[in-house]
């Protein structure tokens, strides 16, 4: 058999790419291609309006952003300085599976194996005997976030158990702040107004230039969307199509509000279900990020905000501001010569701080698959199939937090427990239901960690445990935990708290004023 070659679409040398948007995920991406590319052969442009401005939310982010910011080189106390950032190690879900009911999910390592049996296994089977109930004290991740502990990662520090696993805070309106100024130096160049009129191709749709309020044209051979919600190329110009995912993700709206932090700031995000969807509360260095994501069939909006204004814990620091979104993504991400990455490709609720992550693999999978000369249709198709991939995974991902909910106190959690879920996450939930075992794909973002915890903090528990836990006796197996308990308590007890890393290391004070002066 013999493959003749893709036919090639938009055949010249592709040089100059435009980012259309600077939000998060047009100056993430810029800050990545020039860095990558070097300011040798392509031409890096990005536009944006000053007077559409951002989402302007966005706050708390995943482990996977640290590897982001160490492929730029960026510091990481600099970085968490000029973001007015903290520690994020876990997401604490609270009444989530009943009311008064609060458990972690925290990144890093979920205990110590012991020879090929995982923790799990023996802690379940302790659990069983009656002689383990929680598994937090036996998570070094869950233990230092609860008691407000970080200590950096040290390689020459000897230790049975693996370091701390941890993301951040971070203000992300600074952050594209901080990446502009990053991709500038290297020669991205910046143009502020706003794009009235995308110009297509006439024999191919492929677009050849944007066109700026005041008459400009700015062409280019490959253009990212990143306009937010709008998806300016992707979808108001090649009407590529969405996907909606409202009928397993309802939530629709949200109200933001910063204010006040009454105290220290906790290494954790906090997700707090609500009669109609769920809060957040993300603590930074200068205040406190707050949010109210919900569905608007089952609350009003007004209702909405004055739940979320009641719940804060302290001075709101500005009026609550709204958002609207419908959970889904692009039927493609790339489209002809239009590649979508942030808000322009999909939306999930920020339930699990995904977004930012997903503009992090959309630029690095774009990187993977850049096209030289001309579009080839195979590089595209890859590009889609994969990120359509991630979407669905995190979905599911997100979906089991709703599904496994005991909750019937309001219509809106009623719905959430009744609805019918995605087949391949039943599947998941039943393997783990016969012995503990996490059935996922090798490349997906979400651990088998993660997924342990959340399975076991929305009340889905194994039948069974695995017979390698039953090599143990009873009582070597109560020691492994109780040294295991007090290996992770020392390790804690020896961290320094949160608060004093920050003022230690990157403390923003100065950095404060500074931008006050220039904002
Ligand atoms: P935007 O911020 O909307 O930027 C769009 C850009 O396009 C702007 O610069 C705008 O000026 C420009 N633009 C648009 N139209 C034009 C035009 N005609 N001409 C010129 N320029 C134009 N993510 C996380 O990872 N963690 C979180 O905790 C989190 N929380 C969130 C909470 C909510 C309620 C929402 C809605 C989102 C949240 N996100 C979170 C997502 C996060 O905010 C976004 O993924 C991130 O900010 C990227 O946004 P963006 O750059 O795609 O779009």
């Amino acid at each position: 058999m013999t493959f003749a070659p893709a036919t090639e679409q938009g055949t010249g040398t592709i040089r100059d790419i435009v980012i259309v948007g600077g939000g998060t995920a047009g100056w993430m991406t810029a800050a990545l291609l020039i860095h990558i590319l070097g300011p040798g052969g392509h031409r890096v442009q990005l536009l944006e309006s000053e007077e559409i401005g951002t989402v302007g939310v966005g706050e708390a982010t995943i482990p996977p952003i640290g590897i982001f910011n160490r492929a730029l080189g960026l510091d990481e106390d600099d970085f968490l300085r000029q973001t007015q950032g903290t520690i994020k190690l876990a997401i604490e879900f609270v009444d989530w599976l009943r009311p008064g009911h609060r458990y972690l999910h925290s990144f890093g390592a979920f205990g110590r194996p012991l020879g090929l049996g995982h923790f799990q296994d023996f802690w379940l089977r302790a659990h069983r005997l009656g002689m383990a109930d929680d598994w937090e004290p036996y998570i070094l991740n869950s233990v230092a976030a609860r008691r407000g502990r970080f200590v950096r990662p040290d390689p020459r520090r000897q230790s049975p158990l693996e370091p701390l696993a941890h993301a951040f805070h971070i203000d992300a309106g600074l952050y594209a702040r901080y990446l502009r100024q990053f991709a500038e130096k290297r020669g991205v160049r910046r143009r502020e107004g706003k794009i009235v009129r995308t110009v297509l191709r006439a024999h191919d749709g492929f677009v050849d230039a944007v066109e700026m309020a005041d008459g400009t044209r700015v062409r280019g051979d490959l253009f990212i969307d990143c306009s937010g919600f709008r998806g300016l190329l992707i979808e108001q110009a090649l009407n590529t199509g969405f996907e909606d995912w409202s009928h397993w993700l309802p939530c629709d709206r949200a109200w933001a509000v910063p204010c006040a932090s009454a105290g220290g700031f906790t290494p954790y995000t906090r997700s707090t279900a609500r009669p109609a969807g769920w809060q957040w509360r993300i603590p930074l260095q200068h205040r406190l990020g707050n949010g109210y994501v919900y569905s608007s069939r089952h609350v009003s909006d007004d209702e909405a905000a004055a739940t979320l204004m009641a719940n804060l814990d302290g001075e709101a620091l500005a009026e609550p501001r709204q958002l609207r979104f419908t959970a889904g993504r692009r039927r493609k991400f790339w489209n002809r010569n239009v590649v979508a990455i942030g808000l322009a490709g999909g939306f999930m609720e920020p339930l699990e701080s995904t977004s930012i992550h997903l503009v992090q693999s959309a630029i690095s999978r774009l990187i993977t698959l850049l096209p030289n000369h001309g579009v080839d249709p195979a590089m595209a198709e890859e590009f889609n199939r994969a990120s359509a991939l991630e979407y669905e995974r995190i979905r599911d991902f997100i979906i089991l937090h709703y599904a496994a909910t005991e909750r019937a106190d309001s219509p809106f959690w009623r719905e959430c427990r009744d609805r019918p879920i995605p087949e391949e996450l039943t599947r998941r939930i039943r393997v783990f239901q016969a012995l503990g075992r996490v059935s996922r794909d090798l490349d997906e973002l979400f651990s088998e960690v993660s997924w342990l915890h959340v399975f076991l903090g929305q009340g889905i528990w194994p039948r069974d445990h695995h017979p390698l836990a039953d090599q143990l006796s009873a009582e070597d197996l109560r020691r492994f935990l109780e040294d295991m308990k007090m290996a992770v308590a020392r390790e804690v007890d020896a961290m320094p708290t949160h608060a004093d890393f920050i003022a230690r290391h990157c403390r923003a004070d100065s950095l404060t004023d500074s931008l006050k002066g220039t904002a």
